[in-house]
């Protein structure tokens, strides 16, 4: 097989598993997905612990998106079921609801508060900053520097190990506050998670006769071995594809410890968040999403670090800049050796599930349109 594959896919997470399916379902081709670990569907891994409680291994998904077909396609794979994201702060003692809601307004300033009179209160908290350029900027500019300390000041430099002020206004922005009491953490028209977990989903869109998967193989192994005669999609870190020839680009890692309890459930919604508080940033019990019922349960902690495998490109001006030049480079491989590159990782985006499963179906497409006719070589 190894002579006659089509396209090779590094990574076996949901970028590559959506290029590898599209490719042997729409296109015939014959198709080799490596990935260095020994599972497949990426950081979307979930497993059963000892306990026999599924867990989240590399942290919380909560899938969602505002995109029918999207969930249309992925519902070939999978069944759903509605979820409720909530998530809650300890802050000054209390579990508050976050993303900052009405409930949480009342209680951090201890007053009961009327959406118009939250509105106004925010309106004289918060400081003049029509165009904010960092994510600092823009949490003050919708919710002034109080609840900003309490909130969100200790969580993000936890979490990417620099101030909000470094960072791109996107990153905190991409948290809603609102003035009413919806205590969900995201405002998308579909919140579920397939049924029986991200794994099994993955593992049914790349149970095709015409996908190989080599699991526990790095890139680099099969790269001299395999010429594919379409295409190779890379998944992984770009800068790590080009032997960092360029520098490295920061990505922050995360650390967890799983904790089993003998209780049914044991913090009161799926994550609690911890901005002021221990190492850790959050706690989850995914359990309050995955639909298991199941005596015990397993609380995860995550704490951030700079070492380890990459999760999350760091969103500043400065790695955009040297992401560019990479890209720049991409480019160039794609047109000469029909090297494609996407994902979070190889795209550098903090790409959410459901964004990253649109990168893939483009870059089907676009192989589909550059690749896709005449003999194969
Ligand atoms: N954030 C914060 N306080 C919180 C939760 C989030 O300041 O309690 C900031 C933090 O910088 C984080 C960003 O908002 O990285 C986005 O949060 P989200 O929960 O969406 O991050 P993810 O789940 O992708 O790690």
């Amino acid at each position: 097989m190894l002579d006659d594959v089509d396209l090779l896919v590094c990574g076996a997470g949901p970028a590559g598993s959506v290029v590898a399916e599209r490719a042997a379902a729409v296109l015939g081709w014959k198709v080799l997905v490596v990935d260095q670990r020994s599972h497949v569907a990426g950081n979307c891994h979930d497993s059963t612990h000892p306990s026999g409680v599924l867990v989240h291994n590399y942290g919380p998904h909560y899938f969602r998106t505002n995109d029918e077909s999207l969930l249309r396609y992925l519902s070939r794979f999978t069944d759903w079921h509605e979820a409720n994201y909530e998530v809650r702060s300890l802050v000054r003692g209390q579990l508050l609801p976050f993303p900052i809601n009405l409930t949480t307004l009342e209680a951090f300033f201890g007053k009961s508060l009327t959406p118009e009179a939250a509105a106004e209160l925010l309106a004289w908290k918060r400081h003049d900053i029509p165009a904010p350029t960092n994510s600092e900027e823009q949490v003050l500019s919708r919710v002034g520097p109080e609840l900003y300390d309490a909130f969100y000041r200790g969580y993000t430099l936890k979490q990417w190990g620099v101030s909000a002020a470094a960072l791109d206004p996107g990153v905190c922005g991409r948290i809603p506050v609102r003035l009413s009491r919806d205590a969900r953490y995201v405002d998308h028209k579909f919140q579920v998670m397939p049924t029986r977990g991200f794994t099994a989903l993955f593992r049914s869109m790349l149970n095709h006769r015409r996908i190989r998967v080599l699991l526990g193989c790095k890139y680099d192994e099969v790269r001299d071995l395999i010429r594919p005669r379409r295409a190779t999609v890379f998944t992984g870190p770009i800068d790590e594809y080009f032997g960092h020839r360029l520098g490295r680009l920061p990505y922050r890692s995360l650390r967890f410890e799983f904790v089993a309890k003998p209780v049914e459930f044991a913090q009161p919604c799926v994550q609690v968040n911890y901005p002021n508080d221990f190492a850790y940033t959050r706690s989850v019990e995914i359990k309050h999403v995955t639909g298991q019922r199941h005596a015990h349960t397993v609380v995860s902690y995550e704490t951030p670090s700079a070492t380890g495998d990459p999760f999350y490109p760091i969103p500043r001006a400065e790695n955009r800049a040297l992401y560019a030049e990479y890209a720049a480079l991409a480019e160039r491989e794609r047109a000469r050796h029909g090297v494609y590159f996407c994902g979070r990782l190889a795209q550098y985006r903090y790409f959410n599930t459901d964004e990253v499963i649109g990168e893939a179906l483009r870059c089907f497409e676009r192989l589909r349109a550059e690749r896709g006719a005449g003999p194969p070589g």
